[in-house]
């Protein structure tokens, strides 16, 4: 069967997945996060299809949609991956007065509040791809998206690619540990502490400003860029280093050509939020009209979106913890309730959007276990809130 792969923002459309059992395995493909993403989903099968049986007993189900009924404050957060779920949570959080708010990443929610405030010439992954003859990764975007290198950033050229840029294009990595399969001779790596990154990106913004060189030297492998395309990891960035990133973009675009192209995992909920709610989140229904909220604190219920065992669990906050879609062992049981769903692209359809937010994708149904989708549960929850009122 083809496959859209759910597990991470890159959303590798070409998969060729094989159903051996209840287990989805992934032919010809070199991902370890593709092949633990399935078999963390088969790994919770058989213990699902009890759990299935006892969320749907009537009484638990009246008492779930009680407590989200009566809740003083509703957050709706989590990975959310596709747009029949994004469209179920952003609908009841607006029924309940609740706030709807995706688990951001480090970087992403650094790299939101720098670009609200000065704005970003932003790309998509395939501009990168064809046009730019320079790119800069701080961190390693490669370790969550393990195939970037391989489908958009290496020298292999296909059609309609511009070869020259792509054949020749150069990569600066600014982080922890060099970046596996780019191309040795034309890879520069420097070392930086995450904490140093604010700093090193600051002082070539003031060098190719006044046109000298820096101690680290990205100012002068920068000084030879046509076209830079920039990637970060989801944990490179923290809030003095995007808004420095940001404003380097802009001091390199006065001469030359500088793009920052976003690898977030809530690309598909900010859509979704944009459409309906005329924000990208997150958002507050607090006041019986969407409003952006400015500051999340944690609410007296959680709903807490989890559409695979490894998408990242909820921070430890005190509230009543409600588990929707598919937990480990760990989750399931750290969770005040947990309620059983499919997983998005592998037990029902829908669509998604790439991180890029340049792509909608479709996510197929590869197997059948009987479980709901976390679409339909949030809207039995709103159809038993409204009930109520
Ligand atoms: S890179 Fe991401 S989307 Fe592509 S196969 Fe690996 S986990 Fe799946």
């Amino acid at each position: 069967m083809l496959a859209t792969c759910p597990f991470c923002p890159l959303r590798c459309d070409d998969l060729v997945v094989r159903a051996e059992g209840t287990h989805l395995v992934p032919h010809e493909v070199d991902c370890p996060r593709a092949h633990a993403g399935f078999a963390g989903v088969a790994a919770e099968s058989a213990r699902l299809s009890s759990l299935a049986a006892w969320r749907t007993a009537s009484v638990l189900a009246e008492s779930i949609a009680d407590r989200v009924a009566g809740a003083a404050s509703l957050r709706i957060s989590g990975t959310i991956i596709d747009i029949t779920t994004a469209r179920a949570a952003v609908r009841l959080a607006a029924a309940c007065g609740g706030v709807v708010d995706a688990a951001e990443s480090v970087s992403s929610a650094a790299m939101r509040r720098a670009i609200e405030r000065e704005g970003v010439v932003a790309a998509t992954l395939a501009e990168l791809s064809q046009r730019a003859d320079s790119v800069v990764l701080l961190g390693d975007p490669s370790d969550e998206c393990p195939r970037l290198v391989e489908r958009f950033l290496a020298p292999s050229p296909a059609p309609p690619a511009r070869v020259g840029e792509r054949a020749r294009r150069r990569f600066l990595s600014l982080g922890e540990s060099r970046i596996a399969g780019l191309p040795g001779e034309r890879y520069t790596h420097i070392e930086v502490a995450r904490g140093d990154l604010h700093r090193l990106l600051a002082e070539a913004r003031g060098a190719l400003r006044v046109g000298k060189t820096d101690s680290s030297g990205i100012a002068t492998w920068l000084a030879d860029a046509t076209y830079s395309g920039w990637l970060w990891s989801s944990e490179a960035l923290d809030p003095l280093a995007a808004g420095t990133l940001v404003g380097l973009s802009t001091e390199l675009n006065r001469e030359r050509r500088a793009v920052l192209v976003s690898l977030a995992s809530d690309t598909t909920l900010r859509s979704v939020s944009t459409w309906l709610s005329g924000f990208s989140g997150p958002v507050d229904f607090g006041s019986g009209a969407p409003q952006l909220l400015e500051n999340s604190t944690p609410a007296e219920l959680t709903l807490w979106l989890q559409p695979y065992p490894t998408a990242p669990p909820p921070p430890l906050e005190d509230t009543f913890l409600i588990v929707l879609g598919m937990a480990d062992a760990e989750l399931a049981e750290r969770a005040d309730v947990y309620l059983p769903a499919g997983v998005p692209g592998v037990d029902f359809a829908s669509s998604t959007y790439r991180g890029d937010a340049a792509v909608c994708l479709p996510l197929h149904a590869l197997l059948d276990r009987g479980l709901p989708s976390a679409a339909e549960v949030l809207g039995e929850l709103q159809l038993r809130r409204t009930d109520r009122c």
